[in-house]
């Protein structure tokens, strides 16, 4: 057995524990009872710590010594890019500030869960300071002397530098907002949908639009659960969505989003099962997944045509006269306080909002106890109008209070990079759009299966997107994309 044989012999037992890991994960937001929380922290404590212990373990820094990567073919190349660059950043964090970041998080979670339900800021403050301190702690030992936000960042989109992702985001920033304001001040508004929508029928719509979209439910399932998310990889991949009987659109693009995620998943080459290949390659080109799914194919008039159609066979009268008009429905902007209700025009801003100020309190030029006053101020000026309570401000997103910092900007970045797929996609299938009117998504699920998705963690992010578009990433086509969907829909 050659040393290479044996590494990847461990890291696939270390890449079966991360599966379960996952599994238990996905449990306790959808089946567990509910008295079995404090043992399922116990036991999720103990299963990352046997998953530390193998990620850590001297018989990979060993092994990873008498590995010469270049006599590798490029598959064994690129898995151990990946199991190289994970061995040195964790070895990198003290295993005490791990310990002790773990436990906070934990906390301030539930802080902040009650400091936004009390409409109070400063019941939180002092528990954001702790986990801001201790994060910067992690950042400056990653870093090695390099951009701590940057450091960060590289978890979530290895290779992706945050000046770069600022200049993209100045760019979109001002377009933006000036799209936002003639939309939101043209004369014909769409109309909102109305009445209430039978919960198990939106449940059994929702199933079929998973079908519809290339779902495979002999290795998927859909559940629900209070925020929607998709879990596992390889054979067993599962998504959850939710219902609201006011608004089936919150169910069905839910899940159409989570089914990006998803099919990502699914559709990576199987050579690759239970190695570091087998899974999406960065939480950017994930979300250029779900959100090409939901948005330019879910939400564009050729694919609400057929969804118009769907909703009157499943609920009757929807209150809406027209497939025109319920295209017009389903893309209804509004400029709301919370990023995960955002519209396609506002979902953008919100997030370049977080990473301005996250990026400002991991740098040190934004304080904590400034924060909340950063955000209502850079709230108005993008959104125009004011933050009327914190958790419509800056305590909405869980995020921070479990150290997420440095994963916001891979949302937007998704965006941008589904806006260029969409681009090439459009110009390689011209006849799409028929079959989407037909309910028929095989030829735009194909096509990203076939360029993006089946490489899995192959290719470094950003190239998967250069080679399958065939040019540069830039903002550019998002938002010509955006500029001509909501410019034709609102007449501006
Ligand atoms: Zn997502």
């Amino acid at each position: 057995m050659t040393a290479y044989d044996e590494l990847m012999a461990f890291e696939r037992d270390t890449q079966a524990l991360g599966q379960i890991a996952g599994r238990l994960g996905w449990d306790q937001e959808t089946t567990m009872p509910r008295g079995a929380g404090e043992q399922r922290s116990e036991e999720m404590a103990a299963i990352s710590g046997v998953i530390h212990a193998r990620r850590t373990d001297g018989r990979v820094g060993d092994l990873l010594d008498q590995i010469d990567d270049s006599k590798l073919h490029a598959v064994g190349q690129a898995n151990m890019r990946h199991i190289r660059r994970a061995y040195e950043r964790t070895m990198r964090i003290p295993a005490k500030l791990a310990a002790e970041q773990a436990k906070l998080h934990s906390t301030a979670q539930g802080v902040w869960a009650e400091a936004r339900e009390n409409e109070d800021f400063s019941a939180f403050s002092p528990m954001l300071m702790q986990v801001l301190d201790m994060k910067r702690e992690e950042a400056a030992a990653l870093a090695d002397g390099g951009d701590l936000y940057d450091a960060l960042l590289d978890d979530y989109e290895p290779n992706a530098k945050a000046s770069d992702l600022e200049a993209m985001f100045n760019a979109l920033r001002p377009k933006l907002v000036d799209l936002r304001e003639r939309v939101l001040n043209a004369p014909n508004q769409p109309a909102a949908l109305s009445g209430t929508f039978d919960e198990a029928k939106q449940m059994k719509l929702t199933r079929h639009l998973a079908r519809t979209f290339g779902y495979d439910f002999a290795h998927g399932r859909v559940d629900k659960a209070v925020h929607p998310f998709s879990s596992g990889s390889g054979q067993d991949v599962r998504i959850t969505t939710r219902t609201n009987e006011a608004d089936p659109f919150n169910c069905f693009y839910s899940t159409i989003h989570e089914v990006g995620h998803g099919c990502y998943e699914q559709n990576i080459d199987e050579a690759y099962l239970l190695t570091p290949l087998g899974e999406g390659v960065s939480m950017g080109v994930h979300e250029s997944q779900s959100r090409i799914y939901e948005n330019q194919i879910g939400r564009g008039a050729a694919f609400t045509g057929w969804l118009f159609g769907e909703m009157k066979d499943a609920f009757g009268d929807v209150g809406v006269a027209d497939a025109k008009a319920f295209y017009g429905t389903v893309n209804r902007v509004n400029s709301g306080y919370i990023r995960t209700e955002a519209d396609e025009i506002h979902y953008n801003l919100h997030v370049l909002m977080r990473f301005d100020l996250e990026r400002a309190m991991i740098a040190g030029d934004l304080s904590v106890s400034d924060l909340q006053d950063a955000w209502n101020e850079r709230f108005e000026a993008d959104f125009g109008v004011a933050v009327d309570k914190p958790s419509n401000g800056c305590l909405q997103d869980v995020h921070w209070s479990v150290g997420l910092f440095g994963y916001f900007p891979t949302y937007s970045l998704g965006n941008v990079y589904a806006g260029c797929l969409n681009k090439a996609m459009r110009a390689a299938l011209p006849e799409l759009d028929a079959g989407l009117a037909a309910g028929d998504t095989s030829a735009a699920t194909g096509w990203l299966r076939e360029n993006v998705q089946q490489y899995g963690g192959l290719l470094q992010p950003r190239d998967v997107i250069e080679q399958a578009c065939g040019f540069a990433p830039s903002e550019a086509p998002l938002l010509d994309y955006l500029e001509a969907k909501f410019g034709a829909i609102y007449g501006v």
